[in-house]
């Protein structure tokens, strides 16, 4: 299977959030915490925010619903 490592970055203030390692094709619509190689977020809830406070997605237990709009993918 086709792996890529994706950079997930905070598109209000261009942090990376997360270090990802996708497996396969298609749109990223979910980050499965077991696939999250480094992880800058800050956890308020199940809201998942960058350090400047842009909501990047939202914890559903085994895996982060990300939200397309707030973010850049690298
Ligand atoms: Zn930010």
């Amino acid at each position: 299977m086709r792996k890529k490592t994706l950079s997930i970055q905070c598109n209000i203030c261009g942090n990376e959030i997360f270090l990802y390692v996708k497996f396969g094709k298609g749109h990223l619509i979910r980050c499965w915490k077991n696939k999250i190689i480094k992880d800058n977020s800050i956890k308020e809830g199940k809201h998942v925010k960058c350090q400047c406070g842009n909501i990047i997605g939202i914890d559903n237990s085994v895996f982060i619903k990300i939200k397309k709009q707030n973010i850049n993918i690298k």
